[in-house]
């Protein structure tokens, strides 16, 4: 397991932002909005993800005062499970349950405790940040994510993200599953719409950066 660095996202030569690992001329840090959160937060990002500008889960990392963010593939099992359950939180796994996991040979998840869901400050969400293709990748690499509760989310607005096609027909983006995730755990969506704000002005930004 190895802590982001910034050299895939921003060139060597280039100044890059220390709050957000990129070359400073394309710096997000002014859309990120701190937003305090009962549940936890800890994204697994794939390290292919790192240097893929379009990735929102580096903005959620920023606005979310209290989250962590780890990239690898397959996790020492040792840290990954400090990391799972460090302050005697209890994690639960964003993912939802998919055809074919057994074949795969993975494991059946474990039901989710309700009595669990009444405290969100004793919660960790856990979210794989990846391609559909890798995260079931990191799902296979990694049992003791095989071993989590996962979390479902209910019905959801159609995605507002335009600059990166999905990979599945359902795929938000990292910043928005977290985001509707923590307000369903919460239950609390107003509290969490300075998230989506600062997801739209980073799509914003993105867009016209790609579109030059
Ligand atoms: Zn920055």
């Amino acid at each position: 397991m190895n802590v982001s660095t910034s050299t895939t996202v921003a060139s060597a030569r280039r100044p890059t932002c220390a709050g957000c690992l990129r070359a400073r001329s394309a710096c997000i840090c002014r859309h990120a909005t701190p937003v305090s959160s009962k549940v936890e937060l800890l994204v697994l990002q794939h390290p292919l993800e790192v240097g893929n500008a379009k990735n929102s889960a580096r903005l959620l990392h920023l606005c979310l005062p209290g989250s962590r963010l780890l990239v690898g593939e397959a996790f020492d099992a040792v840290e990954l499970a400090a990391q799972l359950h460090a302050d005697g939180r209890t994690p639960l796994l964003l993912y939802p349950e998919t055809p074919g996991e057994a074949a795969l040979g993975l494991a059946p998840p474990p039901p989710i405790d309700e009595a669990m869901l009444a405290q969100p400050d004793r919660l960790r969400l856990v979210l794989l940040d990846a391609t559909w293709r890798k995260s079931r990748k990191m799902l296979y690499l990694n049992p003791l994510l095989q071993g989590l509760p996962r979390l479902a989310l209910r019905a959801l607005p159609p995605s507002a993200y335009r600059i990166r096609k999905a990979h599945a027909p359902d795929q938000l983006s990292s910043l928005e599953a977290a985001a509707y995730a923590l307000s369903q755990l919460e239950n609390r969506p107003a509290h969490y719409a300075p998230l989506f704000d600062a997801f739209n002005g980073f799509v914003e930004q993105q867009s016209e950066r790609f579109r030059a």
